[in-house]
């Protein structure tokens, strides 16, 4: 087995001491079989094979690191995925095992401020009923009894739950002057729970609009935009004094009269889309919809948000205001700007839709925090009752559903939050959700330290280009506002299939020191950049680190305007050659090139029998380069299948350009492979993304996981280690519609390398109530984590 010292590198990615141990893969992947797929398309992703197994080994420095010490029982194998494995072949990629960075300092809690130990929060969302019948005793026993640290209790801006004395600050036909705000509150404190003074600007009534026409949200044709659902209640406009003067004297009557700990709004600012407002102040700003705008709309937003701070802290130095977000790769306001003002990011992203209906809606909307908030808490609100269209706000959703988004939440490093509505007699018709979030919580409160994250284990960053997925229409050949969130989706599927450790990277943050963690950027179709960001690139490229990129990305600027060449040529080795093109029948295809000599390019390991590959359904034409590894062939007519053959068999065209350049390794896809991978699941366009993401990331791993079945990995260092979550999504809700059961999964082997000097004291699977055996020898800990029902974090004490 080969040792090998790893040269240092220049960004410090690598392992704190000069030696790298290189696991060959390639000799247990012989051993112990490669995932197929039902194509017989071989996949990196190397499932445990009964019959071999037993003789593989990974030498590790000067000692072997038996795998049978770490594995489970092995009659938890599948055996028909097993048999499967041995008869696949075993080209595949070789992964090396580099050494997780040294540990950071440990935590003084005395600089930590409050928000940063809230664990658990919970809300029953106040309906104008309510205070005719609520049991506020029995609504704080349940969320004390769950171990919520802070419950949501609405004030509200529509209908004042305490009596308001504010001018059009309307009680609800059912107040009857009964403070139940008030109650609430107290009800939490006596019980030692915090409360978050909840309210609503984005909505009023017309009593407030005959006084203050200014107030409304005006359609172009002056007319004044109403509720979708009530039309007796006006949208109001955030540029408006509506903002500045009755929200304030809503926050400021409340602090009054109040002990609460923070002040938040919902509703406002909007998520994922930015407001269309024709009344007379908007109609002085940019159009919407375009980067000035963004630009006017995130700074009224955080001038807005200061000045709410600023009255939060008139009563309490501690205390602070927090709003609406989430959004996920969208946003709404800039996310960068956002997180230097946010104390709280509070992830209004509470259930699949079916617009969006993949199961990782949660954990990417927690990697969008993770990409953004340097440590600071952030909560995703997990609807108890049924999200999606129709939905039913009162009616619990499907139990493995609900667990599914809460098991997202803390593996991607949020709080979770559940939330129902309503308490119709006494506290709710509905009761099933109580259980599920009382048997949830309760478990979270046993592992606290554990499920508290520090900082994340990645070495491959994606870039979301916040202002790209905002913004950008799509391209000329293929314009459509769904089309940035299909190619997100496409890179996000593909790196759960190839287990990769990543991160989300915000464009607004790509300074060196925060790109040294990553050993790739990955940039699908990130269109929008500045000079300043592509520079930022290149100097990351110049320092060692890899890029892969496709399609536009690079093509415009941070206004939106198009660039000659891609603002990333140079770097990249690519020239554009003419408009993007689209598909009108048969989509282009890609030729692999013979190689020369040798064996061929690891991005094209695994493609056997073919000269043709699929290419993608729009692409940008790049001018030729020299002995391309994939040509295009051009799309031609798919039907009649007399003409399904192309014009030109043989073109000078690149389907893909790579280059070498000291440690840095560029990959450049004229296609939007990711997309087209996401619209149609083909085999070639996500083993050419695996094989591309392994190659220029030098097949790299900081935290290995091999087994059989679809999961999505993260791993994160704790206070008091690490903790390696697996979610199970193999199961057939996991696109559409909910989880109606659990599939649990069979052995997954963990392999991860600790920094020096680090000891491992025990390794728990939380879940399970299992503590698994463990092997741990130069730094690498192995062990097996034997069956994963829908969730396992298996978290590493060390010493
Ligand atoms: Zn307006």
């Amino acid at each position: 087995m080969p040792i090998r010292t790893t040269p240092s590198s220049t960004l410090g990615w690598m392992s704190d001491s000069a030696m790298d141990v290189r696991f060959d893969t390639r000799l247990m992947m012989q051993a112990t079989g490669v995932l197929v797929d039902s194509f017989g398309v071989t996949f990196g992703v190397p499932v445990l094979n009964r019959r071999n197994f037993l003789k593989a080994g990974v030498t590790a420095g000067a000692g072997v690191v038996p795998l049978t010490s770490a594995l489970s029982p092995l009659g938890a194998m599948p055996p028909s995925s097993a048999e499967q494995a041995a008869t696949s072949d075993t080209d595949a990629s070789r992964v090396e095992l580099v050494s997780l960075p040294r540990r950071l300092p440990p935590l003084d809690q005395s600089t930590v401020p409050w928000q940063q130990n809230i664990r658990r929060v919970g809300q029953t969302n106040l309906t104008e009923y309510d205070p005719a019948v609520m049991n506020v005793d029995q609504w704080a026993d349940y969320w004390h009894s769950v171990k919520a640290d802070v419950v949501f209790v609405s004030v509200t801006g529509i209908l004042a739950f305490y009596p308001s004395k504010i001018k059009f600050h309307r009680h609800g036909k059912f107040l009857n002057n009964r403070d139940l705000f008030g109650e609430c509150a107290a009800a939490a404190k006596k019980r030692g729970m915090r409360v978050v003074a909840r309210m609503s600007p984005d909505l009023n009534w017309d009593d407030a609009l005959e006084a203050h026409p200014e107030w409304a949200m005006r359609h172009e044709d002056g007319s004044v935009q109403y509720s979708g659902e009530e039309p007796r209640l006006f949208k109001t406009c955030m540029f408006t004094s509506y903002m500045d003067e009755y929200v304030p004297a809503i926050m400021r009557e409340v602090n009054s009269l109040y002990d609460v700990d923070c002040f938040y709004t919902n509703g406002w600012p909007p998520l994922g889309s930015l407001p269309d407002c024709h009344c007379s102040i908007c109609n002085k700003l940019p159009p919407s919809g375009t980067p000035a705008y963004w630009r006017v709309f995130t700074g009224r937003v955080l001038e807005l948000w200061q000045k709410y701070d600023a009255i939060a802290k008139e009563k309490k130095a501690d205390s602070f205001f927090f709003a609406n977000s989430g959004g996920n790769v969208r946003g709404g306001p800039n996310l960068d700007r956002l997180s230097k003002v946010a104390a709280w990011f509070q992830a209004d992203n509470q259930g699949r839709t079916y617009d969006d209906a993949a199961i990782w809606g949660c954990s990417l909307q927690g990697r969008v925090c993770n990409a953004v908030l340097d440590g600071k808490v952030a909560a995703n609100v997990t609807a108890a009752y049924s999200t999606g269209t129709p939905g039913w706000r009162n009616v619990s959703k499907n139990t493995s559903e609900a667990n599914m988004w809460l098991n997202e939440t803390l593996a991607s490093g949020m709080v979770p939050y559940f939330h129902f509505v309503g308490a119709e007699s006494g506290f709710v018709e509905d009761r099933r959700w109580e259980k599920v979030g009382a048997d949830y919580f309760r478990w979270t409160a046993g592992h606290d330290a554990h499920l508290t994250t520090r900082r994340s284990i990645a070495n491959i960053g994606v870039v979301i280009g916040q202002s790209t997925q905002l913004l950008y229409p799509g391209p000329a050949s293929a314009p459509s506002r769904a089309y940035m969130h299909e190619t997100t989706q496409g890179i996000y599927d593909a790196l759960l299939q190839g287990r990769f450790a990543f991160d989300f990277v915000h464009e607004d943050r790509l300074e060196l020191e925060r790109l040294a963690k990553y050993r790739a950027l990955l940039l699908p179709n990130v269109a929008m950049l500045s000079d300043r960001q592509c520079d930022q690139l290149r100097h990351y490229v110049h320092s060692g680190g890899s890029l892969m990129a496709s399609f536009e990305t690079s093509l415009y600027d941070e206004d939106l305007k198009p660039r000659a060449d891609f603002g990333l040529a140079d770097i990249m080795g690519v020239s554009k050659h003419g408009d993007a093109i689209g598909t009108n029948g048969n989509p282009y295809s890609a030729r692999v090139e013979a190689a020369s000599v040798g064996p061929p390019h690891p991005i094209l390991q695994g493609f056997h029998d073919t000269n043709w590959l699929a290419g993608a359904e729009n692409r940008v034409p790049l001018k030729p380069v020299d002995a391309p590894l994939l040509t295009v062939v051009p799309g031609f007519v798919r039907y009649p299948p007399e003409l399904a053959y192309p014009a030109l068999p043989h073109a000078h065209e690149p389907a893909v350009v790579l280059r070498e350049s000291g440690a840095s390794r560029m990959a450049w896809f004229p296609g939007d492979i990711e997309r087209t991978y996401w619209l149609t699941g083909h085999g070639d366009l996500l083993r050419l993304l695996l094989n591309t993401i392994c190659w220029v990331s030098h097949d790299e791993r900081l935290v290995h996981v091999e087994g059989a079945g679809s999961i999505e990995m993260f791993c994160w260092e704790t206070s008091p280690g690490y903790t390696v979550h697996l979610l199970n999504y193999t199961n057939s809700g996991a696109q559409h519609g909910w989880l109606r059961s659990i599939n649990p999964i069979g052995p997954q082997k963990v392999s991860m390398r600790l920094p020096a000097g680090v000891k491992v004291k025990s390794v728990e699977l939380l879940r399970a109530g299992q503590t698994p055996s463990f092997a741990f020898q130069n730094q690498i800990l192995q062990f097996t984590v034997a069956s994963v029902e829908d969730y396992e974090v298996a978290a590493v004490t060390v010493g």
